[in-house]
């Protein structure tokens, strides 16, 4: 198959844009896309500090690589989070991001769990009152907390993560299968700041899962390939292979699912800029300053404070 664009082979074919690109116009076409989508979500601009979450993946150094390109002034953040496994996750994921970091001479903060709170991310999770056999739901309040604390103490302007479009509608299944109406309503490309809750984004929101790796090979840039322990078997995964099923019999579905979501979004939830996060909903905690939807400690305070406790009882 030759490229849409010059004589060359194609290197990759998408058929739910009915478009092939040769090496060269596919990775400049990665790049135009997410400079639109930059522009038509009004992410960020040439002038904003942008903190990108990188965890040593495909998706996060893909998109730290094309914002870099792009000329924007971007430093990184990598956590980690204290997880083993067979391949030593953590540890593996943090000299990817390191390498890539030094490689190109840009910032990458690097914060973890057991200077932060003391403990891993599964010990954490074998001492708190939750479920004690999923991390997931710790491990998502603690990255949250972090990334919003980096951002605020280092004055960026915006974080960005790498979610692509298959991450996104995933999530989307989830929660109309669920009618999760505030996960729903907070479900965007952009969600501007409000209230000390920094402002974030997702550039690669309309990218497929295979978009964005064909571009990290391309690119040459070096990546942990395996996932997180932790995400064998989620929800997420299932959910993932009903909508490649999906797509396997009609192209574009997914991308279909979640632009007309979007854009019924607005009928949905009238007033949405008004309407979430609420300021009249959000307090300020009383031990890290950050917001909080309760009077008091906020989640990740409680946590740690919880974590603390337990370890000098034992
Ligand atoms: S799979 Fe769960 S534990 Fe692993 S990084 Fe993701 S949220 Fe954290
Ligand atoms: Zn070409
Ligand atoms: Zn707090």
């Amino acid at each position: 198959m030759k490229c849409r664009k010059c004589p060359s082979r194609a290197v990759i074919n998408m058929r739910q844009h009915k478009l092939a690109l040769c090496k060269d116009h596919y990775i400049q076409w990665i790049l135009d896309q997410t400079e639109k989508n930059i522009q038509k979500y009004k992410m960020f601009t040439k002038e904003e500090n942008i903190l990108v979450a990188v965890s040593g993946g495909k998706d996060s150094l893909a998109l730290w690589d094309v914002l870099d390109r792009l000329g924007y002034k971007t430093g990184g953040l990598y956590i980690h989070l204290g997880i083993s496994g067979e391949n030593d996750y953590s540890n593996q994921s943090m000299q990817f991001a390191t390498k890539f970091a030094n490689n190109r001479n840009l910032q990458l903060h690097i914060a973890n769990t057991v200077d932060m709170i003391g403990s891993t991310i599964p010990e954490i999770t074998s001492l708190s009152r939750r479920d004690k056999t999923k991390p997931c739901a710790i491990c998502g309040l603690v990255k949250r907390h972090t990334m919003n604390a980096i951002a605020n103490d280092f004055n960026y302007d915006v974080f960005v993560t790498g979610h692509n479009l298959d991450d996104e509608v995933a999530v989307l299944f989830n929660n109309t299968l669920n009618w999760q109406i505030d996960f729903l309503r907070r479900q965007s490309p952009v969600l501007h700041s409000k209230a000390g809750l920094q402002k974030k984004a997702k550039p690669f929101c309309r990218f497929y899962e295979r978009e964005t790796a064909a571009y990290a090979i391309l690119s040459e840039i070096e990546y942990i390939e395996d996932e997180c322990p932790f995400a064998v078997g989620s929800t997420t995964i299932h959910n993932k292979s009903i909508l490649n099923q999906l797509e396997h019999e009609h192209a574009g579905t997914k991308l279909s699912y979640y632009l007309k979501f979007l854009k019924a979004k607005p009928i949905l939830f009238p007033n949405i800029d008004e309407d979430f996060p609420s300021m009249d909903d959000l307090f300020v905690c009383s031990s890290c300053g950050q917001p909080s939807p309760k009077e008091g400690k906020c989640s990740y305070c409680r946590l740690v404070e919880e974590v603390q406790s337990k370890k000098l009882l034992r």
